[in-house]
């Protein structure tokens, strides 16, 4: 109930428009995210490596409404994937379909998406694209199988929520991609999401083993699962070492500021693992996704309205 209050509340233009103004509101923000520019995201991405945790930066916006706009996106991701490899960061790119424009068809979004990705493997680095509501799956799995015929080092999300995504994965195995999978964190109706936590959570296990099976190893595909669920991860390392997997066989990834003795844990038993920073100034709607995922995140934000207690120094 609370989660889909929340869900409502990140789509609403009023909250949008409104909400992110309030001080309290912006300092709430600062548990999952350093700060709005690039260079906090890249600061913040420089002391996560220096413990042995590479990243993952994306820039948030979504549903962008004008081509200029689009191209202004891909300008800023061009330039950032220069400043990673300037500043010698191991930081890969995530990007979302519609801030690159895909709402003003797929042809806008292939040729922004397309800049992004040929500027990011001309330094050697990764881009990858994320999924957003079940109405963009076709269009996104349009736009990565024909950007992945040019390039390699290029990844995208599957949903573990959708009824649709055993088919999907399947689909993509053949070509040796990069996916990162994930629970699912938009509002989606039950007769395409599948509506009860443990069902998700199981659905996630099935689609994990499917991708470290030997036939889909075998075509080189980069297997990441992005979740902070440790007791999933932990049946997933169970699993795969019961088979006898190379530990490199797949990646976790987390986001900046939630489960950090998770991540710590990873790093320090040698296993890959990887934290999503996020940045910029469209940081609201993101953020309530955030809270949806853990309404217990709203306490933090309620203890922010409250008057500080006075110091005792
Ligand atoms: C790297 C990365 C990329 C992602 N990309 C996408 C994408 O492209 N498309 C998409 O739909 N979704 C994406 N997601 C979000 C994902 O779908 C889930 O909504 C999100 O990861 C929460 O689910 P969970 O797997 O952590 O499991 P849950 O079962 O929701 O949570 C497991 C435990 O993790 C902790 N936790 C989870 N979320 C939070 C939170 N917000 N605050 C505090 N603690 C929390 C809690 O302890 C919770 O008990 C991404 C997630 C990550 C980590």
């Amino acid at each position: 109930m609370l989660r889909s209050t929340l869900l409502r509340i990140s789509e609403n233009e009023w909250c949008n428009g409104k909400l992110p103004r309030y001080g309290v509101v912006k300092r709430a923000v600062r548990r999952f995210m350093p700060g709005e520019t690039l260079d906090d995201a890249l600061d913040a991405a420089e002391r996560m490596e220096r413990n042995g945790i590479p990243t993952l930066i994306t820039c948030l916006g979504e549903n962008v409404a004008d081509e200029a706009e689009a191209n202004a996106v891909a300008d800023h991701y061009v330039a950032a994937a220069g400043t990673v490899a300037a500043r010698g960061l191991d930081a890969e790119l995530s990007v979302k379909p519609t801030h690159l424009g895909l709402d003003l068809g797929i042809a806008v979004a292939e040729r922004t998406i397309r800049r992004v990705t040929e500027a990011a493997e001309a330094m050697g680095n990764w881009v990858w694209l994320d999924m957003e509501y079940s109405r963009y799956v076709d269009p996104t799995l349009e736009l990565y199988r024909s950007i992945r015929a040019d390039h390699t080092k290029f990844g995208i999300c599957l949903q573990a929520y959708l009824y649709r995504t055993p088919a999907d994965l399947e689909s993509l195995i053949p070509l040796g991609p990069g996916i990162r999978l994930v629970k699912g964190a938009y509002a989606e109706p039950p007769d395409v999401a599948i509506p009860e936590k443990p069902a998700v959570d199981q659905a996630f296990f099935d689609l994990a083993v499917r991708m470290l099976a030997d036939d889909a190893q075998q075509t080189g595909m980069r297997a990441g699962f992005a979740t902070h669920d440790a007791a999933l991860i932990r049946r997933i390392e169970a699993w795969a070492l019961g088979k006898g997997l190379d530990p490199g066989a797949y990646e976790c990834q987390m986001l900046y500021g939630i489960a950090q003795e998770e991540q710590k844990r990873l790093a320090r038993q040698d296993k890959l693992v990887r934290v999503l920073i996020s940045y910029g100034e469209h940081w609201f709607p993101w953020y309530v996704r955030r809270l949806a995922e853990r309404p217990a995140n709203l306490g933090f934000v309620l203890r922010s309205f409250l008057p500080r207690r006075p110091s005792r120094d």
